[in-house]
């Protein structure tokens, strides 16, 4: 693909603004993100953490030449009561008191296993093929190569959590993995399937709640945003609200603050919905195939034609991206 293309990416957090580092990275340096607020980080904008797992977050810190600098977090289980306990068998005293201890350590031993072994490809980032029992994605190595396969057992990963442990005879395991899922507001495991719940929380990062091997940063999670956005060829255009987003004759029309940009191809990491403000109503009206060089998307009602401000000579064809996705 021509390098010099010009790539719209509407939104300036986390996942925008990583677009544009991994693009930049690949030589694709002709791209524009457009945030619609005065500041970038999106809702990544509090004192809270990470944790060694997360790659995209690693990726970024070495791009900008820092590190997670915050405090260490700690953390007490307490009983109804308000005592504070040992919820783990790691004390002799605990497991007497609490003998399905030992069986729970002994569940998440074989838990772990399993996911590794009976359900290779479990944790590929990407999660692509898991319905139909393949598995095509990267790599949770350092390397993060493209890794692809076949793992008919894959297909349990449908199941609710709830079932997929019981069918692995893994039922105790939920107890470790309630804290960081459903305690943080994610679901309920007889609901969510266990592709979701691994996705988010797969074995290694649970490990790493449990164990509070937590990544924190002395000035928010923000910090990393602000960052990267200081560190990027392109920093975010503030203030640049998307209003309108029209694909005509293989191009990209993109409405900003009332004005029309002409891209070749989009990346949106902002909800669709955000585009239905107050100031254009706009209901997304797909006319052709997605993935179409000559399909359109359009708003309506429409505004007056505005000006057109093309952002640099190269044409070339254009693909709608609903999510964060690849261009
Ligand atoms: C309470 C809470 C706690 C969290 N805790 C953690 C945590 O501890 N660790 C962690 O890693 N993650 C945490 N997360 C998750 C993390 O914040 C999100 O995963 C992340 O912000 C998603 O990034 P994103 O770029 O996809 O979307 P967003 O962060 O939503 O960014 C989208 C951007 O698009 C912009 N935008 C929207 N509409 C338009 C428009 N029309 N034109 C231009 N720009 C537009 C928005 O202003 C925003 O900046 C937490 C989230 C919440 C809500």
């Amino acid at each position: 693909m021509d390098k010099n293309i010009r790539i719209c990416i509407v939104g300036g957090g986390p996942a925008g603004l990583s677009a544009g580092m991994y693009l930049e990275q690949k030589g694709y340096e002709n791209y524009t993100i457009l945030e619609r607020l005065d500041r970038v980080g999106g809702k990544c904008w509090s004192p809270i953490m990470g944790v060694p797992s997360y790659y995209a977050v690693e990726d970024v810190e070495k791009f900008c030449g820092i590190t997670h600098d915050g405090p260490k977090l700690n953390r007490n289980y307490k009983d109804a009561n308000g005592n504070v306990i040992e919820p783990f068998a790691r004390t002799l005293g605990n497991i007497i008191r609490n003998p399905w201890l030992l069986k729970m350590k002994k569940q998440l031993k074989t838990f772990g296993e399993l996911l590794e072994t009976k359900y290779k490809g479990y944790d590929l980032n990407g999660h692509r093929g898991v319905a139909e029992g393949r598995y095509d994605g990267y790599a949770v190595t350092p390397g993060r190569e493209r890794v692809q396969g076949e793992n008919p057992n894959l297909k349990d990963l449908a199941l609710p959590f709830s079932e997929f442990c019981k069918k692995n005879g893994c039922e105790l395991v939920q107890k470790i993995w309630i804290g960081p899922f459903t305690s943080f507001g994610y679901g309920y495991f007889d609901e969510i399937p266990a592709a979701y719940v691994l996705k988010y929380l797969d074995f290694q990062t649970c490990m790493n709640f449990v164990k509070v091997n937590l990544w924190t940063w002395k000035e928010g999670t923000q910090y990393i945003w602000e960052q990267l956005n200081a560190h990027l060829k392109n920093p975010a255009r503030l203030n640049s609200k998307i209003e309108k987003v029209e694909r005509r004759d293989g191009k990209v029309f993109v409405t900003v603050n009332g004005e029309v940009e002409e891209y070749d191809k989009i990346i949106v990491t902002a909800p669709r919905r955000a585009w239905s403000s107050t100031s254009t109503p706009a209901t997304m009206r797909r006319r052709s195939s997605p993935r179409s060089t000559t399909s359109a998307t359009t708003c309506s009602p429409s505004r007056p034609s505005p000006r057109i401000t093309p952002r640099s000579p190269t044409m070339s064809s254009t693909t709608w991206c609903p999510r964060s996705s690849a261009i």
